[in-house]
């Protein structure tokens, strides 16, 4: 059985101890011991897990051109850079169950559940960025195809290689990267990521 953990505001701390609520100093957060009805604490208790866990005021559509590794000809690649104070939903024994805001911007990679305004605008940039079935993670995801021959361009290189199309090594291949700016929401599930040069972007 997975810990209830509480979201306790601190000047309540003395509350939800008197109430039974234990203290787990290591990971720093209140919670339910066994034995203990959880409806006790209920005002304290995590929000429900959303259906995505990537959100986001704002968001930029990064641009970039590589080589296929299909036909070697070379073929623009896109993603979404999210800005400085997006949002994760984290939950587990370390954490209690809520959304996170994040102080760096960061690229998505793997992305499903993409919100359809999003869906459409990307869309309106190019027909080769789609949803698509890899055999790699077993699983359909939003993916760049070869403007040339069509094949699928999948994520691992291009977002967790060194030197990838969205993992730039030095500010030259930060700067190889074109950003759009849309002052729109985003909403996604999938991966992000902290690099220290996308993270000022
Ligand atoms: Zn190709």
């Amino acid at each position: 059985m997975t810990r209830v953990n509480l979201n306790v505001p601190f000047s309540e701390k003395d509350e939800a101890k008197q109430l039974g609520a234990r203290w787990d100093p290591s990971s720093k957060v209140w919670f339910v011991p066994e034995g203990v009805n959880p409806h006790l604490f209920q005002r304290w208790l995590p929000d429900p897990p959303p259906d995505v866990t990537i959100r986001a005021n704002s968001y930029r559509v990064a641009e970039t051109e590589d080589t296929c590794w299909k036909c070697g000809e070379l073929t623009r690649m896109y993603s979404f850079l999210l800005p400085a104070g997006y949002q994760t939903f984290e939950q587990g024994e370390d954490y209690i169950d809520a959304w996170y805001t994040n102080e760096g911007a960061s690229m998505v990679s793997y992305v499903t559940d993409l919100l359809p305004t999003v869906v459409a605008h990307i869309k309106s940039i190019t027909r080769h960025y789609y949803l698509d079935f890899s055999k790699t993670t077993n699983s359909s995801y939003w993916m760049n195809h070869c403007e040339h021959c069509g094949m699928k361009q999948g994520d691992f290189a291009m977002h967790c290689e060194p030197g990838g199309a969205f993992f730039p090594m030095d500010e030259e291949d930060v700067s190889s990267i074109k950003l759009q700016h849309v002052n729109e929401p985003f909403s996604c599930n999938g991966s992000t990521s902290y690099d220290s040069l996308i993270s000022d972007l």
